[in-house]
This record gives C-alpha cells, structure tokens and sequence, in this order.
C-alpha cells in the first residue's frame, strides 16, 4: 500500500508539472506524448531529452506522425507494434475485415484517455484544485492509460489473428487454383489445364525458340465392358491405375491430362517423332502387360492411342481432332495399337 501512495503522489506531483506545459507547448494530450514527456520531465533518458528539447527550440508542432515516430525509436515495444501494423497493411490490401471496427476500439479508448488528459490540463491551468478532486483525477488517468495499453494489445491480438485468416485464405485460394486445373479422380492435369498450357508453349516469343510439340491421345479399350462386369467403383480404380502409369511416362518434362472418362492426354515438348511414337507404344504395351486382379480375378486392359506432331500455326482443335482421328484408326486396326496422323 505504501508503494502505492508513494506512485500516487508522484504521479499527482508529475501530471502537474507535466499537464499545464504540455497544454501550453500545444503537445496533443495523447498517450505516446504523455509517455515522452513523462520520461522527458523524469529525465531518464538522455537521448530523449536531447531530441525533444531540439523539437521545442524549433517550434516544431507535435503531429502524430512525429509522435509516432519518437515513440518507436524510443520505447522497443511500440516499434515491433508499428511495424506489425505496416506489414498488416500491406497484406491485407483490399481486404475489408472487422480490422475497422476494432481499431475504431482502439481509437475510441485512445480518444477517451486525450479528453480525460484535456479536462485535467484545463482545471490545472485554472489553479488551485482541491487535493480530493486531484487525487480522483490521476486515478481517472491512471485508468484511462491502462484501459489505452488494453486496447493496444487487443489491436496486436488483432493483428496476429487476421495473420492466420490471411495465411488460411491464402492456402484456399491455392489450393481452388490446383483444384480448378487437376481431376479429381486422378489427380493429372484436366482438358482446361491442357489448354493454358497448349496457349503458353505456342505463345510466340520473339528470341525463343519454337521446340517440337507432339500430343497423344490414349482411350481405354472396351471399357464399358469393365464398368458392366465388375461395377463402376471397379471401373474407377481401373482408371485411377492407367493414370498412374501415364504419369510415370510423361514424367516431369510432358504434361499427362485427363482428357475425359477413359481418355487421357499425353503432351510431349522437345521429342522428335520417332521419340514420341516409342514413348506412346511404351505406354501401351505397359497397359497391356498391366496385371489387374479383383477377388482373384484377372481384368484384361488394353489402350489405343492416335498421335499428332504440332505444326506452326495450328489451333488446339485441329491438334487435338488429327490426333483423335489417329486414334479412330487405331480402334478400326483392332485396338491395343498406336497411329500417327500425318499433317497434310
Ligand atoms: P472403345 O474401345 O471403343 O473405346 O470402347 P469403350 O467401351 O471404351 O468406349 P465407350 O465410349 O463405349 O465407353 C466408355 C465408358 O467409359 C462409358 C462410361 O460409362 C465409362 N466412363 C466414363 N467415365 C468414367 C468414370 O469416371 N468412371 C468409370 N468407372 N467409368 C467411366
Ligand atoms: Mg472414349
Ligand atoms: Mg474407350
């Protein structure tokens, strides 16, 4: 308790001296300036006192932007605040958040504080106070700095909060563009992603060289049969095997896409044509001689494919038709065989 008194007369003794020269000086009664001048009229730190003192020679006027910056440069804390606050703004952008709603907390709490400290300075000013009412006045500015501090940290509290929303909206907004450009089923590429990728690598680039394209297109043989013998969930886990050795051909370097129900997509850059007929024959022959079993049986797949090499100048479409139609060859040889579409 003694303790207590003893901060409570000095404190009393402080607002004093520090409320009438703060008014006068016309030093916005905010929290940060109470707290500079507070250590300023303590004199504890040398720096501060040389700063301040150099402020008041000039007449500089006490803008909160002078304000702000004396108090990150001398109280740690505040600047790890402001910086936080800065970053937080540059995140957020556009964002619109209940950030407004309570930094206006924020603000209200600061405002309160500013008018308790203008009624103090003003009965200061006017002389003599009675000791009660004085007493009830620093206990009223007691409370209104401590309810200030609260809301600051309710801000940083705050800020770290809207930090995970922003990482979480980031990670989503990630992820809807994987989802919008993958299958689901297999996880490959899907026809859209095919095509943004056909746009980019046929994007002429001055300086760039134009590097072989070639694309072939695989389909399941007879696999409605599948779906009718052993059920569509059979079916599924059938499609969900030929993609992975689809994938495992096209590697890191072509692009493997699900082009639609049993067809699949395979779109070679930098082969010549001889490398891109054995790479497709690879896969066929890899299918073939895939062993499927369910409940000890075995399913017999096969799949044909119909290739098309790139020439300059010519729309996915007609890429993709030339191909299919080689593909149609394919089924009318029998099945379980690779053709090329010759562009004529
Ligand atoms: P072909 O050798 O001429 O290509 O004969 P096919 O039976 O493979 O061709 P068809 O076009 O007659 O049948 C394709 C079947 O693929 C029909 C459809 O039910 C099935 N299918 C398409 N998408 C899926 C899928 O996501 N899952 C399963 N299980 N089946 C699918
Ligand atoms: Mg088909
Ligand atoms: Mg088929």
């Amino acid at each position: 308790m003694t303790q207590f008194n003893e901060l409570m007369d000095s404190s009393y003794d402080m607002a004093k001296k520090l409320l009438p020269f703060m008014a006068r000086r016309r030093i916005p009664l905010i929290p940060e300036n109470y707290q500079l001048f507070y250590d300023y009229f303590l004199g504890i730190n040398p720096e501060l006192t040389r700063e301040l003192n150099d402020i008041l020679q000039k007449e500089s006027l006490f803008t909160p932007s002078v304000s702000k910056r004396l108090y990150s440069v001398f109280y740690d804390v505040d600047s790890e605040k402001v910086k936080a606050i800065t970053e937080m703004g540059e995140r957020i952008g556009s964002i619109s958040f209940s950030l407004e709603e309570n930094l206006g907390q924020s603000l209200d709490s600061t405002g309160r504080f500013q008018q308790v400290l203008n009624e103090s300075a003003t009965q200061f000013e006017q002389g003599d106070i009675e000791a009660e009412v004085m007493k009830e006045m620093v206990e009223s500015l007691l409370s209104e700095t401590k309810s200030a501090l609260d809301s600051q940290t309710a801000l940083a509290d705050l800020i770290e909060a809207s930090n995970k929303v922003i990482a979480t909206l980031t990670a989503e907004l990630k992820d809807k563009t994987r989802q919008a450009n993958i299958d689901e089923l297999t996880q490959l590429y899907n026809r859209r992603y095919l095509s943004k990728r056909f746009a980019e690598l046929t994007q002429e680039e001055p300086g760039r060289p134009t590097q072989p394209l070639s694309l072939a297109i695989f389909d399941l043989d007879r696999f409605k049969t599948i779906n009718d013998t052993w059920g569509h969930p059979v079916g599924d886990k059938v499609l969900i095997i030929i993609s992975k050795i689809i994938q495992s051909f096209a590697g890191e370097r072509h692009l493997a896409v699900r082009l639609g129900g049993e067809e699949f997509v395979i779109l070679f850059q930098g082969l010549d044509e001889d490398e891109v007929l054995a790479l497709t024959d690879s896969v066929r022959l890899k299918v073939a001689n895939t062993q499927i079993t369910i409940r000890g049986e075995n399913i017999p797949v096969s799949i044909s494919a119909g290739i098309s090499h790139h020439v300059k100048g010519e729309n996915e479409e007609s890429f993709l038709e030339r191909a299919d139609a080689a593909l149609y060859q394919a089924k009318d040889s029998g099945r379980n065989c690779v053709m090329v579409n010759k562009a004529c």
